[in-house]
């Protein structure tokens, strides 16, 4: 599809800032209620893990010095923000984050040295939410082990990433989402990063699309723009 004439909206994956001053993850406190995976409607493939259900509560761990807005660990495809963020994701009628239910904390420890905070933040469980948009195959430089089949989820088995793009005119608005195709992947929008940046959100890393890699077993980039 044509887009000449018209800029591409921008996409960034959201991963974890990492070893950052406000490196914070969380455990699932055990038994972890866990449901269904999210399957493809009309294939049936599965398009995520175990669903984590309520009661969400978690043991937060501060690898840095400050707890962090974002923070992942295990608990299916969700993953917590602080209050703070939560709040002014809604007040500025951003879009794409399902759940917000408030998580108990039961444990804080400390990976470092240094005290624990008195005053930890709430947390908030959520997820992206699956968007319209789907990977464009031509224009993304992937390495499949088996090339897609079904319209709807276009679930490929994927072996490598090295930079990705959206189909033109398949993005439904939302500020984060997973794409058709690259359900494991957290995607954010332009308007998500600016929010990021206006606010001072912490322990997030934004990589633009086509710059992110995911290579677990270091193949390489495909010799041609399209893995297939
Ligand atoms: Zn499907």
């Amino acid at each position: 599809m044509a887009s000449d004439g018209f800029p591409s909206p921008r996409f960034f994956v959201l991963d974890d800032g990492l070893s950052g001053e406000h490196d914070t993850q969380f455990d699932t406190i055990e038994p972890a209620n866990l449901g269904d995976a999210p399957r493809c409607p009309e294939c049936g493939t599965l398009l995520g893990m175990l669903t984590w259900l309520p009661p969400y509560r978690v043991e937060l761990e501060l690898h840095g010095e400050q707890p962090g807005d974002f923070v992942t660990g295990p608990g299916g495809d969700s993953f917590l923000i602080s209050e703070r963020m939560a709040t002014a994701f809604q007040a500025e009628r951003l879009t794409g984050l399902q759940g917000l239910h408030f998580v108990e904390i039961c444990r804080v420890r400390r990976r470092r040295k240094g005290s624990i905070p008195s005053v930890a933040p709430r947390y908030l469980c959520v997820t992206a939410c699956f968007g319209r948009a789907y990977l464009d195959e031509q224009r993304s430089r992937l390495r499949y082990a088996e090339a897609r089949t079904c319209p709807e989820c276009r679930s490929a088995d994927l072996d490598t990433i090295h930079g990705f793009v959206l189909e033109p005119g398949t993005w439904a608005d939302e500020d984060v989402f997973r794409a058709r195709g690259l359900p494991g992947v957290r995607i954010v929008s332009e308007r998500f990063a600016g929010f990021v940046a206006r606010h001072g959100l912490t322990n997030m890393k934004l990589i633009p699309t086509e710059e992110y890699i995911w290579d677990p077993r270091r193949l390489g980039p495909p010799s041609a723009p399209s893995g297939i």
